[in-house]
């Protein structure tokens, strides 16, 4: 079974590679880098140095960090607007504007069902499947896991696709560490997706509510084309199948399927960093589901690796190895706390 801290760091460094090449072609890639990628690299175009972990990373941690508060959900989006309040380097544009719109009502959590109104019900990115593993970190399994991605990821990303797209891989991730082979868990995962009832869950959290029966009305009647597109994507990946590593969810969710199927960490997370276009947040994705398959980070990748922020919490300085591992047990601790007193 893979220890969590070893997930967490795995989803780092693959970010924190991926870091250089994003938003860049696969040709100026290799022109720049070369064909092989396997250290830290100049060239974020946010300027994150070489080691540095972009969003991606620092929402996974600003996750734990907002869970440690014993405050719920509503301690998680306290922790996402300390983060974005300290002006991070990239901040995703749904995720903003999500946690913007109940600024002033900070006890709201339905800011990503405004945003996703307010967006005409288009906005499908994958800033909550790039987060989404905080879930698993945080000690979730089973039926509390599916209910926790989707609520999680709803927080900033409300669309159908998005929710399931982070049902099925967490639960991906759980039957991956229980020892299950990569196909066969895959199709585990999606069983608790098509079993979950997201819709549900997301109004007993209070993620869709009064102010947003519109979004209610849309998720109801997008939530079954939802799950079947995530489906034939998730099936596409495990084919091998990369139709493009946008920031579109599903885009994201089939690239890290298919990259991640492979033999070692390098052949999983290189080919996502050398595909440039979303590439931090494709290989992050790759970086948890082989953690979760227990394979483990090149240590070559661990001296370095940092998070590109500082913020409540967290320092721009701080080398990964030596404060995740208190940030993810007292976030862990509070989690175990709270859903095992009666
Ligand atoms: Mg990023």
């Amino acid at each position: 079974m893979p220890e969590p801290l070893d997930v967490l760091l795995s989803l780092c460094a693959a970010d924190a590679l991926g870091a250089a090449t994003e938003f860049k072609s696969p040709d100026v890639i290799q022109a720049r880098y070369g064909a092989a990628f396997r250290a830290y690299q100049p060239g974020s175009v946010f300027g994150f140095a070489p080691g540095e972990a972009t969003d991606d990373s620092q929402m996974v941690v600003a996750t734990l960090l907002g869970a440690a508060r014993g405050e719920g959900h509503a301690g998680v989006l306290a922790a996402f607007r300390e983060w974005l309040a300290a002006a991070p380097p990239d901040v995703g544009g749904l995720t903003r504007q999500a946690l913007r719109l109940t600024f002033t009502e900070p006890q709201r959590l339905d800011g990503g069902a405004l945003a996703w109104e307010r967006g005409g019900f288009d906005g499908a990115g994958n800033g909550g499947l790039m987060r989404v593993a905080a879930a698993w970190l945080l000690g979730h399994r089973g039926a509390a896991l599916a209910r926790e991605a989707a609520v999680l990821t709803a927080l900033t990303h409300a669309d159908p696709r998005c929710v399931y797209a982070s049902v099925f891989l967490t639960a991906f991730m759980e039957a991956l560490a229980d020892g299950q082979a990569y196909a066969a868990a895959a199709q585990a995962a999606l069983g608790v997706m098509d079993s979950l009832d997201a819709r549900d869950v997301l109004v007993e959290a209070g993620v869709l509510g009064l102010h947003t029966q519109d979004a209610h009305r849309a998720f109801r009647g997008r939530e079954r084309e939802a799950r079947a597109q995530v489906r034939a994507r998730v099936r596409s990946g495990l084919d091998g199948t990369v139709t493009s590593q946008s920031g579109y969810v599903l885009d994201t969710l089939e690239a890290a399927v298919a990259h991640a199927r492979r033999a070692d960490w390098w052949a999983c997370v290189e080919p996502a960093v050398l595909g440039g276009d979303d590439s931090d947040t494709v290989a992050c994705v790759v970086g948890a589901v082989v953690g979760a398959r227990g394979l483990s980070t090149p240590p070559e990748l661990l001296p370095e690796l940092r998070l590109g922020h500082s913020w409540p919490g967290w320092d721009r300085g701080w080398i990964a190895t030596q404060h995740l591992p208190n940030v993810l047990a007292r976030a862990a601790r509070s989690v175990a706390g709270t859903t095992s007193s009666p």
